[in-house]
């Protein structure tokens, strides 16, 4: 529709976007999607949203697909922005926090924000067989989004991925193997076997099109705020797909005259199990070191090393943000917390963001009447192993 080129978001070389792209040919690292935005910002206005579907699709000249026909589709996006005042009330500091809420996306987490994306561009570059690696709920909606496309899944999985994971992959069906080892052992497989196999490997930013998907959840925050974007977004950070994206949305709504130049402080929110971005962050380094072992019951953060890791740092560091890790007891006892005040059963990983949010205050990282935006990123009844 819109789309100019991609880019290599390290070394900016730029690579065709008509064509079934991985990584940087030159370097290795993600390739990000690039628009006419002059040209998207003319049909694409406030104005036009009002009418537009409840589906992340309405921000569509925005997005890569090119014909409307190989848009898959399933409902996801536009999910909603929760006041939380009743965790708000319990916390030391007068805060406007909200919860932004993503276990109402179709397969229960915003992961089908990018596999509606990602598997929407591979159905129009004539994919037949995706790939990839996941600790969970990646696997469950490329499942669902493959096979409403017509495409065959070859899913690998960490043995210890939540049940309800692995069930939904089956029942919406794809191919799946239990691995005997971490996320990074199961890319590794997929990376060994996917030419000769004939696969498109789906991975985390080694394709372009899952972090377009979910920065979706960047410009959906400014719509709901009224074109106004929160003072700190706290982001459980895995991939750091959303926080990518999210931070791409708003220079791209900037360029477009939506937004000014302010931005959300971002935060990192990690589990002290496996906090590689959290370690790179305060040790001042660009790219984060492989995480030894990696090991949380929120099995969304179970991403030792990421590739998208000097994204991540950058936008936290612009941002003038920061990364905490909480333990896995603070982010159990969280899901609770949350549950019982505001309604919503949190994905462990989403429930991690209070502690952090907390560790904050504690460090006077947030002054009073601020307004904070918690992710709640998936739905606590896929992980009932948490609460037994
Ligand atoms: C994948 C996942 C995350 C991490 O998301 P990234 O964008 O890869 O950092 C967080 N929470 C849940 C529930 C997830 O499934
Ligand atoms: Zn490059």
């Amino acid at each position: 529709m819109n789309v100019t080129h991609l880019e290599c978001a390290n070394c900016h070389k730029i690579h065709e976007a008509n064509v079934l792209q991985n990584l940087c040919l030159e370097c290795g690292k993600p390739l990000l999607v690039r628009y006419d935005l002059e040209k998207a910002a003319q049909t694409l206005t406030k104005e036009s949203l009002k009418t537009r579907e409840a589906t992340l699709w309405r921000y569509a000249e925005v997005l890569p697909v090119e014909s409307p026909g190989n848009v898959v589709c399933l409902g996801e996006g536009w999910t909603p922005l929760f006041k939380a005042d009743k965790t708000a009330a319990a916390l030391p500091v007068k805060l406007n926090l909200y919860i932004k809420d993503e276990s109402t996306n179709p397969t229960q987490s915003f992961k089908a924000r990018g596999m509606t994306a990602a598997v929407s561009m591979a159905k129009e570059l004539g994919v037949k067989k995706v790939a990839a690696p996941s600790a969970g709920n990646a696997a469950g909606a490329l499942a669902a989004y493959a096979s409403r496309a017509g495409m065959e899944t070859f899913l690998f999985m960490p043995k210890d991925t939540p049940r309800a994971n692995i069930i939904e992959c089956e029942q919406t069906g794809a191919n799946v193997t239990l691995v005997d080892g971490l996320i990074t052992d199961c890319g590794r497989i997929v990376a060994e076997r996917k030419d000769a196999e004939g696969w498109f490997d789906v991975s985390t930013l080694k394709e372009p099109y899952r972090v377009e998907g979910k920065k979706t959840m960047g410009y959906e925050l400014a719509e709901q705020f009224d074109w106004t974007l929160p003072d700190v977004i706290l982001y459980p950070t895995g991939g750091g797909t959303g926080l990518i994206g999210m931070w791409k949305a708003f220079d791209e709504m900037e360029k477009m005259g939506w937004i000014d130049s302010k931005r959300p402080r971002m935060v990192s929110v990690q589990a002290i199990g496996c906090a590689p971005i959290v370690k790179a962050f305060h040790e001042g380094e660009r790219f984060a070191d492989e995480f030894p072992n990696a090991h949380t019951a929120a099995s969304g953060l179970r991403v030792p090393k990421a590739i998208g890791d000097f994204l991540i740092l950058d936008a936290l560091r612009e941002s003038n943000g920061t990364a905490i890790a909480v333990s896995d007891e603070q982010l159990i006892a969280a899901v609770k917390e949350i549950g019982a005040s505001e309604g919503i059963f949190c994905a462990p990983e989403g429930a991690a963001c209070l502690p952090a949010l907390r560790t904050m205050i504690e460090q006077d990282l947030v002054k009073e009447n601020e307004t904070v935006v918690l992710f709640n990123t998936g739905a606590g009844v896929k992980y009932l192993e948490c609460f037994e």
